[in-house]
């Protein structure tokens, strides 16, 4: 069937090249209507008290905004932003501007599923169609060698089997012009607009990677970690990196947002290894999005027990809720050298390495003992390539209440500290009140004699925290 005219609503997919939706849109209708929501509750303030979207997501989710704009107006069609809840909207202006037909990219979570139902039934009410499509993942949904519901618990027996028995789907054609419904929306929100939502803008650091929202700059990324720089045929050896731009790909927050998509990422790596070098590096980074798959597919299946401090394993509610201790551990202010300087980099940035998240959520969790939630809310906020499964997933398995067979995650902070920061030049980055030490001592400078430490202007207690817990189980 063709719609005269569909709207084409925009959620975490924020690009034009291999955007299913758009692309079925286009063929299925004579013209179309491009139409971000600016939903109010994403900025919410949560029960601990931080924003559900912190700066670093929102600076990013602005940039994303305009340039997807700039590049549906290039294909001759725009963006229309609006602000308020996608479901109370959209079928109201679908039935005013005469549009037939909804399309949307499906998600899998509790918040953003029940928006989609109620926007379903709404939109039936006024008579309009709706048409979702799957397409966040590298293995298409419906490619799956087994339902959703019988996927294994755990990573490995899925890879092997989505390895095995599934193929990754092409990207769909390039479009080359986009029918625009030229239609005036009341109270669309022009750039100046969007951008003025996000107030001043905060300085960042040299040295680390600077995030810019949108299709373009995730494309240039992929283009210069690829291509230009060559980094992809050693990705393996230097992914557990901590500064600098170059360690892994940070295409992360790009595939947050939807503004690149995984089967490019892919399609690109399938290029490179034809073009210039096939070896365990270019195989890991595709690895690495399938882990990404397996959450999100973990998330589908289990709904709303990912949120839920007793997990997918229904473990006991044990967890301390001390609200000073856990705002020392947010504010990079344990104590604990290797711990504080990623937490500052994260509140610096919205960036953390993979390493240094895992190190800090096991701190918070098995030395710390705080609720595993807390952490994951607070991340949330902080991460610049915030995403809802990759999140809750990975915190849900550092708390232990995931389904995996690897039962202690235990993290000794020190002995990381001494493989991936051996002469302390991370920490040394981080924490200025510590940076005059030199080498390892960095990582415990309650060891060093107060006379050396007098001599540095540093003072235990004073210039830089007590450590939280007795760093000596750790030698
Ligand atoms: C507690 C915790 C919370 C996390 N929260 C998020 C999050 O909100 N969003 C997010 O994208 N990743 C999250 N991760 C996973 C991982 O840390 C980041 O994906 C990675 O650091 C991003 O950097 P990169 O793009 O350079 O990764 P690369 O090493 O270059 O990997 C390429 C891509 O693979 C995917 N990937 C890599 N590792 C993982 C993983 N463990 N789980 C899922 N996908 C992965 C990502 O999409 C990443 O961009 C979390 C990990 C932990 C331990």
């Amino acid at each position: 069937m063709k719609f005269d005219r569909s709207i084409v609503w925009f959620r975490n997919d924020l690009r034009i090249r291999d955007n299913a939706t758009l692309f079925q849109a286009v063929a299925r209708s004579k013209e179309i209507m491009p139409i971000y929501c600016i939903d109010p509750r994403n900025f919410e303030e949560t029960q601990l008290g931080f924003p559900k979207t912190g700066y670093f997501r929102h600076k990013f989710l602005v940039e994303s905004l305009v340039n997807l704009r700039a590049n549906l107006q290039r294909k001759g069609a725009d963006l229309i932003v609006v602000q308020g809840q996608p479901e109370e909207l959209l079928p109201g202006l679908a039935k005013k501007l005469g549009a037939n037909a909804i399309f949307f990219s499906e998600e899998v979570t509790s918040e953003e599923t029940r928006v989609e139902r109620t926007l379903e039934e709404k939109a039936w009410a006024e008579g309009v169609a709706t048409e979702s499509y799957w397409q966040s993942t590298l293995y298409h949904i419906d490619d799956l060698p087994l339902p959703v519901g019988q996927l294994p618990e755990v990573f490995t027996q899925f890879r092997k089997n989505v390895e095995k028995l599934s193929s990754i789907r092409n990207e769909t054609d390039e479009l080359s012009t986009i029918p625009f419904a030229k239609v005036e929306v009341p109270n669309s929100l022009s750039d100046e607009e969007i951008k003025h939502r996000l107030g001043e803008l905060r300085p960042q650091p040299n040295k680390v990677m600077k995030f810019d929202g949108g299709e373009c700059r995730g494309m240039e990324r992929l283009e210069s970690y690829f291509w230009q720089k060559d980094l992809l045929k050693t990705y393996k050896e230097t992914r557990n990196g901590l500064l600098g731009m170059d360690y892994s790909s940070k295409l992360s927050p790009w595939l947050a947002l939807g503004c690149i998509s995984p089967r490019t990422i892919y399609w690109e790596v399938k290029r490179y290894e034809k073009e210039r070098k096939k070896n365990s590096s270019t195989y890991w980074l595709v690895f690495e999005l399938i882990w990404r798959d397996y959450f999100r597919f973990i998330c589908k299946k289990h709904g709303d027990k990912v949120f839920k401090i007793e997990g997918i394993k229904n473990q006991r509610d044990s967890w301390r809720r001390d609200r000073a201790d856990f705002l020392r551990w947010c504010e990079g202010k344990t104590g604990v050298p290797f711990v504080d300087a990623n937490m500052r980099e994260l509140n610096t940035t919205g960036f953390m390495s993979n390493r240094g998240r895992q190190n800090v959520a096991s701190f918070l969790v098995n030395d710390l003992n705080i609720d595993w939630t807390w952490g994951a809310s607070y991340f949330e906020s902080m991460l610049v390539d915030y995403d809802v499964c990759s999140n809750w997933g990975n915190w849900m398995y550092v708390g232990g209440v995931g389904n995996d067979p690897r039962e202690n995650r235990y993290f000794n902070i020190l002995r990381q500290a001494r493989n991936y920061d051996r002469d302390g030049e991370y920490v040394r980055f981080w924490i200025d009140e510590l940076a005059s030490i030199e080498g390892f001592d960095i990582h415990k400078p309650h060891e060093l004699p107060a006379n050396f430490l007098r001599g540095k202007r540093i003072e235990i207690g004073k210039t830089y925290p007590e450590a939280m817990v007795e760093m000596d189980k750790w030698s």
